[in-house]
């Protein structure tokens, strides 16, 4: 697709559980202009919310439709958020409903699909066929193409591979499991492995554990990072640790879905530096016959915290190529 007047603009929407951000995004995934919103508590207010910062862009331009990221399970027809952890939502048909009060087209989709979608379109995932994109923050969010298709599962739901079982009865879950593997390759699992490291011998890094004894919570993944970044003995373990576990979880998915490219992406991916070259050599030793097949090229993303939105927007431009009597939008109430 080439930009231009004859593409139209739309909206990609970023609804986090702390902020809405709203971009205009044209067709070569530029971002025209951002609106942000902090995110109202009850799901009439956040349809509120969302309608004021769509209104509000419409007031400077031409948009033809709108797509929102939700970081949750969205159905298959990308109109009803089934759950979304951190969103008053549940079983609630979004986009009809937005689309009852702005007059316009509205798709949803997963956070981690749009962000694959904007890294596959205008980033990192360019001329990939068969991509993982990998969302390390908080914990992992993950995403799958395959023949240049988002693969979003016969349910809506897929892939949550951040929910694989790494460890039998290791670190404990907010799902509710243990040991998944977020819980050992995430912006989390660096903290936590610090303060592991830390309770055996605080006397090796007297910069984490002067942080940690202090305030608990002032330990990040960054902070950790950065003092890897210094030399700190006990922070450079932590990203090795790291290292092994996104290398190890990498081949895992690997030997399942044998993708050409992986596309590390999140908050963490801003430290690639200090672990990826180890995750790789991780991931070809761990991956079932390494020397008799060709390996993904992994790569970190290129479009960082606006992906989601790009890709959202992306899709939403994508929708109304189709026909309309082939969209999924039942009649307004
Ligand atoms: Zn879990």
């Amino acid at each position: 697709m080439t930009g231009g007047a004859d593409v139209p603009l739309t909206v990609g929407i970023d609804v986090g559980g702390t902020n809405i951000r709203a971009s205009v995004v044209d067709g070569e995934g530029e971002v025209l202009d951002t609106v942000t919103a902090s995110t109202p508590r009850s799901a009439r207010s956040l349809e509120d919310g969302l309608a004021r910062v769509v209104r509000e862009l419409c007031g400077r331009h031409p948009i033809s439709g709108v797509g929102l990221a939700v970081a949750g399970f969205v159905d298959e027809d990308r109109a009803t958020v089934r759950f979304a952890p951190h969103l008053p939502w549940e079983d609630a048909p979004v986009a009809q409903r937005l689309t009852d009060r702005l007059g316009l087209p509205v798709i949803l989709e997963h956070d981690a699909n749009a962000a694959l979608w904007a890294e596959y379109r205008f980033g990192a995932a360019a001329g990939g066929r068969n991509v993982v994109l990998v969302a390390i923050g908080t914990g992992i969010g993950a995403a799958l193409l395959t023949g240049g298709q988002l693969y979003r599962g016969s349910y809506g739901v897929a892939p949550e591979l951040g929910h694989l079982q790494v460890v039998p009865n290791g670190r404990a879950c907010p799902c509710g499991k243990r040991g998944c593997w977020e819980r050992y390759c995430s912006g989390t699992a660096l903290v936590d492995t610090a303060l592991e490291l830390l309770a055996t011998d605080p006397q090796r890094s007297k910069v984490l554990a002067r942080d940690a004894l202090r305030d608990p919570g002032s330990l990040t993944g960054r902070r950790v990072a950065g003092a890897a970044q210094d030399g700190d003995p006990v922070a450079v373990e932590v990203m090795a640790e790291f290292a092994r576990w996104l290398g190890l979880g990498l081949a895992f998915v690997s030997d399942l879905f044998d993708p050409d490219l992986i596309v590390v992406a999140g908050g963490v991916s801003s430290s690639a530096g200090l672990f990826l070259d180890e995750a790789r050599e991780h991931y070809s030793a761990s991956i079932t016959g390494a020397r008799h097949r060709r390996l993904a090229r992994i790569r970190t993303a290129q479009l960082g915290e606006a992906a989601g939105m790009i890709g959202a927007a992306e899709l939403a431009r994508a929708a109304l190529e189709v026909p309309q009597d082939a969209m999924p939008v039942s009649p307004g109430r």
